[in-house]
């Protein structure tokens, strides 16, 4: 979708990427990294100040008590942390459980450790994406084993409650899960909302995987690097699969992302609250477009209904989306081919507000203007 992007001199919203920079002291402390000469390979499990770092502010922010020296590793991005999860627990013909829609590396890592994947369809409630329990009691079956939970949520918008994660830690101590929890954007909560780390739920801290990754958290997504964080015994399995997929990430950049959690908080507060007025600017204007857009809590992005224009929103972003100068993506990309909810999320659209403010206004009157 980038390229076709390109190629029509269209207004991407595909790619959630932000293109503004992070804090200027975190760029200048990786300058400084690479000046002073640290180039060679990082420690294995990464950079000790930065995991020193990730345990002080998840303790201090969230009341996630971690031990830097063995519950926490340093990946290439979340991404490395998913596949190294998937590779080091999941064998052939196990099942690996997700909600869905689903951020598509969760499938393709599982279909390449030849698992099954079970999509566990999310439900709206008329006020909101929630977790339809009785979608996750039918998708669990004898064979599976990890249970991946995303919050907040990419594509939906959704954070998770918490009577819903407690739902769900129930359900993973009741049929002995693992739980891989993506919370890849756990900076990005609009309105108040509090985001809860499923790992501080009682029962939980045994047998969770937590992701987080800088990218989002200091708009550096070219940077790849992030963190997987849980019980030693989990994080030793993740950690020699990771030896053997990328051994160590980029080292000078850990300390600065060290620097950024220690002392930049306050620039986070203000990138959140400047992603909710981008919110509600695009929900707006798609509403004032002739879609339907549903609720954001959290993240990157706003799913919104193309009913009025299409059903099949793959060929309306390939076609008159595209040719109107904007570029969104068709659900239909996190929803399993065969899942028996491809229909309801065949209408839907992700679009990404973690655009330049320019960007989002040009793509808010192309929109509007649109003859769909
Ligand atoms: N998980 C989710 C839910 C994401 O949206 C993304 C990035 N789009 C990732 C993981 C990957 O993060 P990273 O760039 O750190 O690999």
């Amino acid at each position: 979708m980038t390229r076709l992007a390109v190629e029509n001199n269209a207004i991407n919203l595909g790619q959630g990427f932000p293109s503004e920079n992070g804090p200027d002291s975190v760029l200048a402390a990786a300058c400084a990294q690479i000046a002073s000469g640290n180039n060679q390979y990082a420690p294995a499990r990464g950079d000790a100040t930065l995991r020193a770092a990730i345990a002080a502010d998840r303790a201090e922010r969230l009341g996630h008590h971690l031990n830097p020296a063995t519950d926490i590793i340093i990946t290439v991005g979340a991404t490395e942390a998913i596949a190294a999860t998937i590779l080091a627990l999941i064998e052939e013909g196990d099942t690996v459980a997700a909600f869905e829609p689903f951020y598509d590396s969760y499938h393709a890592m599982t279909a390449l450790v030849g698992a099954h994947f079970a999509p566990i369809p999310l439900t709206f409630d008329s006020t909101r994406w929630a977790l339809d329990e009785t979608a996750l009691r039918a998708a669990l079956t004898p064979t599976t084993r990890l249970l991946i939970l995303n919050t907040p949520h990419n594509p939906t918008g959704a954070v998770f409650t918490r009577h819903e994660l407690e739902t769900i830690a129930h359900i993973a101590c009741e049929h002995d899960l693992i739980v891989l929890a993506d919370e890849v954007y756990e900076m990005l909560v609009y309105d108040g909302a509090a985001h809860t780390p499923i790992a501080t739920l009682p029962g939980m801290a045994e047998r969770t995987i937590t992701l987080s990754s800088a990218a989002k958290r200091f708009n550096v997504t070219g940077w790849k690097t992030g963190w997987a964080m849980g019980p030693a015994h989990l994080i030793n399995s993740v950690w020699k699969a990771k030896q053997f997929l990328t051994f160590a990430g980029a080292t000078p950049l850990q300390p600065a992302i060290a620097h950024g959690l220690s002392h930049e908080r306050a620039w986070e507060t203000a990138w959140a609250a400047d992603l909710q007025a981008r919110r509600d600017f695009l929900t707006t204007a798609l509403t004032d477009a002739g879609f339907t857009p549903y609720p954001t809590a959290g993240g990157y992005f706003i799913l919104a209904d193309a009913g009025a224009h299409t059903q099949n929103a793959a060929e309306f972003c390939t076609g008159p989306l595209v040719k109107a100068g904007v570029v969104g993506i068709p659900v239909s990309a996190f929803v399993h081919p065969t899942s028996p909810a491809a229909d309801r999320f065949a209408p839907l659209i992700r679009f990404a507000i973690c655009r330049p403010w320019d960007n989002l206004r040009q793509a808010a009157s192309r929109l509007v203007s649109a003859r769909f």
